[in-house]
């Protein structure tokens, strides 16, 4: 079963990736965690009057070493004034990004978070729930189509790759120059094929890169040929 979390308009709800995780060198300045940085932040938030919190809760998200953080304020706070608080409190970047150009587009709900489990004790119940256990992963519910679960395609909006396009399959690095940046250069694909026994795949994507970007395209083989 997963639950579904739509943002209330006293609530900011995190996904807090990796919570645990180093994400500044060991000894440099500031909080060295996202959970940290999260405490850190809305402290200062409350000690200097900008957000007026009257409850948090954590829960372990679905997946380990994640967790979902939801702060309950005491007054609404507009929508975008909640997105920016979310990704200043260290929400996963792909998350907040979407977030924020789902509200630019005018798409509801902007924000969200799906469970497997209930929030603790949380102070509400969920605004929806669907049968379905695994994640529901963009690449496996376009596959389905009309038959992907009808919550995701009712409450999910728009998805990272209407948002942004499909991610880059791994290129090898493009050093551009200072000053004028030829547009040529930006769309420079090396691809870097990882598996020997993906040459199959490698030659699709190498045909299809020429096509999109010309004399630029070639393969580097990082396996075994
Ligand atoms: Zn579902």
């Amino acid at each position: 079963m997963a639950y579904w979390y739509l943002r209330h308009e006293r609530e900011l709800l995190l996904d807090l990736d990796f919570a645990t995780k180093h994400v500044k060198r060991p000894g440099s300045k500031g909080p060295q965690t996202r959970s940290e940085g999260f405490r850190q932040r809305l402290q200062t938030a409350i000690r200097e009057g900008l957000l007026d919190v009257e409850a948090v809760w954590k829960s372990e998200s679905n997946t380990e070493r994640k967790y979902h953080v939801a702060v309950l304020l005491k007054k609404p706070v507009s929508e975008l004034e909640a997105l920016i608080w979310q990704f200043h409190f260290f929400s996963d970047l792909l998350r907040s990004k979407s977030d924020l150009m789902r509200y630019a587009q005018g798409i509801k709900p902007a924000s969200l978070l799906i469970r497997n489990a209930k929030f603790p004790q949380f102070w509400r119940e969920p605004d929806a729930q669907c049968p379905c256990v695994k994640k529901h992963d963009t690449a496996k519910m376009m596959e389905l189509g009309e038959s992907a679960c009808d919550v995701w395609k009712r409450l999910r909006g728009a998805n990272p790759w209407s948002l942004f396009g499909r991610t880059a399959d791994v290129q090898r690095y493009v050093i551009l120059p200072t000053g004028s940046v030829p547009l040529e250069l930006i769309l420079r694909r090396d691809v870097v094929v990882d598996a020997p026994q993906s040459k199959a795949k490698a030659e699709v994507i190498l045909r299809s890169e020429v096509k999109h970007s010309g004399k630029y395209c070639t393969v580097q083989w990082k396996g075994k040929k």
